[in-house]
């Protein structure tokens, strides 16, 4: 992948990378997974916080650099992998992740850390404000769809910092935000098969100023008549998707039958 593609804008304000570090709350001897180090701004902080620290860093020459920086210092790790594909069940249990991601990548490798939540103490992430506004949206507002219910099914979610472009050297063209996404020790709300309840809640979104019973109708079968409107599980299904809270979704797919396709 071509060096533009790969996301680097480097934090040049340290002032705030010691900020981050000091909120991603580094439990001292406690194992840290760096996503990106880069030139090692966040880096040099989480070495100082006393984390025993693994680094996946994707560019070679990056690489090269952080290994003569830090290579002494018996708490640095480095691998060189792209994070995307990265086996993150082969670094041990209980890290805490910390990461400036390349936004190019960042929902995918967060989705991905998620998917190994069970390994994960939290994760705090620097993504674009407008992916932090959609993890962190709730019913009725405009950010909130399937990503968010999704996240916080999975993990609780603390907006920690808000990060403009110019702390950056190449400048972005949009500000950036810091999250701290914790996995939760069992989803928020009980499903009877998540598999069904993500597809559920897809559908409930696909078209996002549809009501639920044309996004649902696919399961039309199930649909419920009461006094001329159209229910499932107590819920009008003139409603939109974007008002149902999570266990809304939860009370939805646990009536629906699960082999539809
Ligand atoms: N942590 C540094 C900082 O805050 O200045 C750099 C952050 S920069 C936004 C993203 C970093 O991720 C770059 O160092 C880039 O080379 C690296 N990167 C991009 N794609 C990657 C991938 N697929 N796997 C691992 N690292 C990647």
């Amino acid at each position: 992948m071509k060096k533009q593609r790969l996301g680097q804008n480097f934090l040049i304000d340290t002032s705030i990378a010691r900020e981050i570090v000091h909120l991603a709350g580094i439990v001292p001897g406690g194992p840290v997974v760096e996503i990106g180090p880069g030139k090692g701004v966040l880096t040099e902080f989480l070495l100082d916080s006393g984390g025993s620290l693994t680094a996946i860093e994707i560019d070679p020459k990056l690489a090269a650099g952080l290994r003569e920086r830090f290579g002494a210092r018996e708490n640095f790790h480095l691998i060189e992998a792209d994070a995307i594909k990265f086996d993150y069940g082969s670094l041990g249990s209980n890290y805490q992740v910390v990461s400036n991601l390349p936004y190019y990548a960042a929902t995918h490798i967060m989705k991905r850390l998620i998917h190994y939540r069970e390994r994960i103490a939290d994760m705090t992430l620097m993504l674009q404000k407008e992916v932090v506004d959609r993890l962190a949206a709730g019913p009725g507002q405009k950010e909130y769809g399937s990503l968010s219910v999704f996240t916080q099914f999975y993990c609780s979610v603390e907006r920690l910092l808000e990060i403009p472009a110019s702390a950056f050297s190449p400048r972005p063209k949009i500000d950036s935000s810091l999250v701290k996404l914790t996995p939760l020790e069992k989803p928020r709300v009980e499903v009877t098969s998540q598999k069904h309840f993500f597809k559920v809640v897809n559908a409930a979104f696909f078209h996002k100023r549809k009501m639920l019973k044309n996004n649902l109708r696919g399961w039309e079968e199930a649909f419920e008549k009461e006094n001329g409107t159209l229910h499932l599980a107590g819920i009008d299904l003139s409603r939109r998707g974007e008002t149902l809270s999570l266990a809304d979704f939860a009370a939805l797919s646990n009536h629906l039958p699960e082999t539809h396709d």
